[in-house]
């Protein structure tokens, strides 16, 4: 049998494994905020992938944030070497969930099986992504154990807030340099017949206004911050979010809206301190001495963060130049620079031809609007040849009654089997028909 149809029978014959399995993800609650249960499901994957004849290590990210001995940041990194020595596929999928929320119409950690779709909270984002390349991996190796290379399947803590304690931690320890690994897939959510290829960059910065308290009947005693304030926002509406919209990408992001520089004001806060939900009296009658925005401003790869941080002080700089006596701090919080994987990178080559050959369509290509755990295999790693890809909706994602459907966890599962047998060398001489 040739090796396309072999790969694809086993994992036809799997199915009622990848459901189990899917199943048995979803009902280790793996809440971040705080970080629960990741030793469980480290333990979990630790006996399914020894079976499997990986090598396994669990590795806690002692010290990185959120890290306790109440809510430790447990990792497991997964290696299987072949049969001689060649390249590396590394699968990475973070374990984390977020939180359930409201609205759900079944048990979110239930894993209910109901017409071809299995429920709970991460199960697209991204457990069924993590147990689709499980699948292929043991399929691969069960129809090629003679294969040259390795791959490695990593379960990662605390994608959903910022992945300090997973994938950044992971490879500030080296697992991810280019020696060691050469080929990465993230089996998040993006759709089984499309490639992502990165996302834009963030960032993230306090703008806080200057004023002077005095009491309310007489605001011209004081300056309020507050008016200020206001004028910022102002200018941005008249100035800034214009330009902004002018700025298109050549970065296939999705969806359409997110083709463009963009800029969310996170929160605002000035004067008197939000009274307790408890407190029955009256505010307090003071002018605002201080006020304060968060920022979230994503850009694009043709932008450089030099120039949007200077947007933002030429901004502030115009709106003093009309207030006497005007006076505004910036403070950064956190950035991370816009990534994009070149189309004739391997990892994405074999996945698009993976993809013609299991769905019979033409990949697409896209790019996130948000940053997921690439940026630190990027930027930390040093290793370019990296995309997400993994079966799902993503619009499902951090809803009520997220869902993630059998057959196209078993599609994108032939798609990672076929990509593994044409990256891992002894069998590139193979004819794949
Ligand atoms: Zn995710």
């Amino acid at each position: 049998m040739p090796l396309t149809s072999r790969l694809v029978s086993e994992i036809d014959a799997r199915r009622d494994d990848l459901i189990a399995l899917t199943q048995d993800l979803i009902r280790i609650p793996t809440l971040n905020p705080p970080g629960n249960c990741y030793r469980d499901i480290c333990e979990y994957l630790d006996a399914r992938l020894s079976a499997s004849g990986f090598a396994c290590e669990m590795k806690r990210a002692v010290g990185t944030p959120g890290d306790s001995e109440k809510y430790p940041r447990w990792n497991i990194v997964a290696r299987r070497e072949g049969a001689t020595p060649g390249e590396c596929v590394h699968f990475n999928s973070h374990t984390d969930v977020v939180a359930v929320g409201e609205g759900w119409t079944v048990d979110p950690f239930g894993a209910e099986l109901k017409d071809g779709r299995i429920y709970g909270r991460g199960a697209c984002d991204m457990k069924g992504g993590l147990a689709a390349s499980i699948i292929a991996a043991e399929a691969f190796i069960a129809a090629c154990p003679d294969f040259a290379g390795a791959i490695e399947i990593s379960g990662t803590a605390d994608e959903e807030t910022g992945g300090y304690g997973g994938v950044a931690w992971l490879a500030e320890q080296g697992h991810f340099s280019p020696e060691r690994v050469q080929h990465v897939i993230i089996p998040e959510p993006l759709h089984k017949d499309r490639i992502c290829l990165g996302h834009r960059g963030v960032w993230w910065a306090e703008i806080e206004t200057h004023g002077r308290i005095a009491h309310g009947s007489m605001p011209f005693l004081g300056d309020s911050a507050i008016r200020h304030m206001g004028a910022v926002l102002d200018e941005m509406e008249r100035w800034l979010y214009p330009l902004l919209a002018g700025k298109r990408t050549e970065m296939p992001v999705i969806p359409e809206g997110a083709r463009q520089s963009t800029m969310n004001i996170n929160s605002i806060h000035g004067g008197e301190p939000e009274p307790e939900p408890d407190f029955t009296g009256f505010p307090a009658a003071c002018v605002a001495d201080r006020c304060r925005i968060v920022i979230d401003r994503r850009f694009l790869i043709e932008e450089d963060l030099s120039e949007v941080k200077a947007e933002i002080a030429t901004l502030m700089e115009r709106v003093k130049a009309d207030r006497p006596g005007f006076t505004y701090e910036i403070r950064d919080l956190w950035q991370v620079t816009p990534t994009m994987t070149e189309r004739d990178a391997p990892v994405v080559q074999s996945v698009a031809r993976a993809i013609g050959k299991v769905l019979n369509r033409d990949a697409g290509y896209v790019v996130s609007p948000g940053t997921y755990d690439q940026k630190h295999i990027d930027r930390i790693g040093r290793l370019k040849n990296c995309i997400a890809y993994g079966p799902g909706v993503l619009d499902l994602a951090h809803q009520p009654d997220e869902w993630i459907g059998v057959d196209d966890m078993a599609d994108s599962a032939k798609v990672m089997a076929l990509t593994l047998s044409e990256l891992l060398a002894g069998l590139r001489t193979l004819s794949l028909s």
